[in-house]
């Protein structure tokens, strides 16, 4: 159906920088635009497979560039709009999308004529007919890969076996997650003896009541996390109740209502099957191929380069708990359930920091101008000015305009600090215009966060939490903001997921650095500067508990590894086989220590049966490795200087995805990054 031309999304927004007009974009708008952006491009695309010109970079490359336009405009406002400030009709045009979306990705990728078409350009740039530009070559090489992982390559026979496979897997994802959640809930702790509740808070306690009333049970019911860790654990003083948590967490799903074991083995045997067919050793070479990692092997090396060094830290953490632990229980071993409770008194015997009196000196407006912007002003001479004419898509959106130092414009920042209903949890960036200079389009990038609105008139004062996602989700608006690519799907943030966090990752360093600390840390009413020894214990505190936290991460990202990697043939074939397999997983590479279980034991491990970090679990510490690296680097090279951002937007961020993620980061930083800056980072010894 063709888009009806009032919908005020069919058409490119006259605001400055393509800003869409929220003010007169409805929620019934969103779906028939994007529905009409898809077929609109399956038609540009065929119109470019079709082609009998002899390809070229403008007839292949710069025409798929500039197909889907409407698509493109209409998903970015919605995806802007939609997890930030939701309703029902929002919520059922999400849903009718999805499937949508999924359909489309695959009549693209799958489109054999498309494949050819771009195959044939690869051939005239190898007999010299045509010569690429880096930025083309790296496009062209990555799409033709994406082609052939979705298995377009396949013989007719393959490709059949190949959708039945998808398939059955993307249920199978499904499945998990369904029980997963479902035993999480089920697996939630009833109380019935209100003194074993001691260390808990009130309101904490009034909740735990009412969810116990909610399920028609008397008492108090304390539901669990996703995580192995269950935060009660931190504060309840009742050992047995304590371990009767712990036993529910890193039990659930073996065995019982909502047993996942069986999913398991049939999903990593199919994923194994799928690599295979698609002529990757593994599953997990076949994802590092698409990521920085580019193999399996990079990604096995680093982690089980780092895992003794962060058992040997847990186990020294633990001599210094049992220590305090014995005050406690003189004559116990200290058990996998003690450990937060104990963790929680030294951190009150050395860290002692009251989010409370924190909080005052860590006022929004100051923290956004003085720390944030004026971070970004110094390494990068950039400028941000408040328009308070341009509207976002709720009245609590603000936009600023940056410019380079000599005025010259470089697009928007939306900001959307503050919590409402209908505005999902956590912190993001989005993209509402991708800067490409094929189209000529500057930039416009939103930041979401969930800050408690205060009563009209009042300051917003923040958690140090609040302040350290306010850099990170920064770090990410900037390589939006500070993208230089002439190819849309190169900008800014379309890079690898090994590499997508390490901008942000290495702008939250700031927070803590003296300058710019001295500038936005100010009591908001006495104008005092925040004392010295709360900064120190703020430093200090970044270094506690290092090797419980690395130690239960890798546990994770190991068994995540493990599953993806094995061969077939030594693959589970049976439920029962899960834990045997598990235990030996770790045990192989000395992680199997037992006062830290994984940070998510496979039975309930989300991330990767459920699918979206299936091997690459392990994204986060690689993008770590990188950031502690360029902390480092910066650090010891004079730290905020004009000199140390050019140098950084130029070789890093300008490049977006428009080269191999590692070349440019080789490129910035002159060579590998050491991995020695993490550790001593982490505080832990080699
Ligand atoms: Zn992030």
């Amino acid at each position: 159906m063709p888009l009806d031309a009032l919908n005020p999304l069919a058409t490119v927004s006259t605001l400055p920088y393509e800003l869409p007009d929220y003010t007169v974009v409805r929620d019934e708008h969103y779906r028939p635009a994007i529905e009409a952006g898809m077929a609109e491009q399956l038609a540009q695309l065929a119109d470019l497979a079709a082609n009998p010109e002899p390809a070229t970079i403008a007839n292949v490359i710069e025409a798929w560039e500039s197909s889907g336009q409407l698509f493109t405009r209409a998903l970015n406002a919605f995806y802007t709009k939609h997890p930030a400030d939701t309703n029902d009709v929002l919520d059922a045009a999400d849903e009718a999308i999805a499937p949508q979306l999924a359909a489309h990705g695959d009549a693209i990728y799958l489109d054999r004529r498309l494949y050819d078409r771009l195959a044939a350009l690869a051939v005239r740039v190898e007999a010299g007919e045509v010569q690429l530009d880096p930025a083309s070559a790296y496009w062209l090489e990555r799409k033709l890969l994406a082609f052939e992982r979705s298995g377009v390559n396949l013989p007719e026979e393959d490709q059949a076996k190949l959708r039945t496979m998808n398939h059955r897997i993307a249920e199978l994802q499904s499945a998990f997650g369904r029980e997963a959640l479902a035993g999480m809930n089920a697996g939630a702790v009833l109380v019935t003896d209100a003194a074993q509740l001691d260390g808990l808070s009130l309101a904490e306690i009034d909740a735990s009541m009412e969810r116990a009333t909610e399920t028609g049970q008397d008492g108090w019911l304390i539901e669990l996390e996703n995580t192995s860790a269950q935060r009660p654990l931190d504060v309840l003083t009742n050992r047995p109740l304590r371990e009767r948590i712990h036993h529910a967490s890193v039990n659930r799903g073996l065995g019982g209502a909502h047993d996942t074991r069986a999913i398991i083995v049939e999903l990593t045997r199919l994923r194994a099957e799928r690599a295979s067919l698609l002529g990757f050793a593994n599953h997990a070479a076949y994802v590092a191929a698409d990521a920085c990692a580019r193999t399996g092997k990079a990604v096995w090396d680093l982690l089980t380069r780092l895992a003794p060094a962060a058992v040997d830290n847990a186990r020294d953490e633990a001599v210094d708990m049992e220590r305090v632990w014995r005050r406690f229980e003189p004559e116990a071993p200290l058990a996998a359930w003690d450990w937060q409770f104990v963790s929680e008194q030294l951190r009150a015997e050395r860290y002692a920091l009251d989010a409370s009196v924190l909080r005052p000196y860590l006022e929004l407006e100051r923290v956004l101008h003085e720390g944030v912007f004026a971070v970004a002003n110094g390494l990068y001479g950039i400028t941000f000015t408040e328009r308070a004419e341009l509207v976002g898509y709720n009245p609590e959106v603000r936009v600023f305009e940056v410019a380079e130092a000599d005025g010259t414009p470089i697009g928007l920042f939306v900001a959307d600090f503050y919590t409402r209903p209908g505005k999902q949890g956590g912190a993001w960036m989005n993209n509402l215009v991708d800067q490409n200079h094929l189209l000529g389009q500057l930039p416009v990038v939103s930041n979401n966060s969930n800050l408690v609105k205060p009563p009209a008139g009042q300051p917003t004062l923040m958690t140090w939490d609040d302040v350290i996602t306010l850099f990170h989700e920064f770090g990410h608006a900037l390589h939006g903001l500070l993208s230089d690519t002439r190819y849309r799907s190169q900008s800014g943030t379309e890079t690898p997921r090994d590499f997508v966090e390490y901008p942000s990752q290495v702008n939250e360093m700031w927070a803590l650095d003296e300058g710019i600390l001295g500038r936005y840390a100010i009591h908001h009413e006495t104008g005092e500067p925040m004392p010295a020894e709360w900064v120190a214990t703020l430093r200090g505190s970044t270094l506690f508990q290092q090797g419980f936290k690395t130690t239960e991460y890798l546990a994770a990202a190991l068994l995540d590894q493990v599953w993806h990697s094995t061969p077939l043939d030594e693959l589970p074939t049976d439920p029962e086989q899960v834990e045997e397999f598990e235990k030996a997983a770790l045990a192989k590479v000395g992680l199997d220590y037992d006062l830290v279980p994984p940070r998510y034991r496979s039975a309930y491990f989300r991330h990767i049966f459920e699918g979206g970090y299936d091997a690459g679990y392990y994204s986060y510490i690689w993008s770590e490795v990188l950031d502690a690296d360029t902390a480092a680097f910066i650090t010891s090279n004079s730290g905020l200087t004009r000199e140390n951002g050019e140098r950084y937007r130029r070789r890093l961020l300008a490049k977006g995805g428009s080269v191999d993620a590692m070349d440019s980061f080789r490129d910035y930083r002159g060579q590998d990054p050491d991995l020695r800056h993490l550790l001593t980072r982490r505080g832990l010894k080699v």
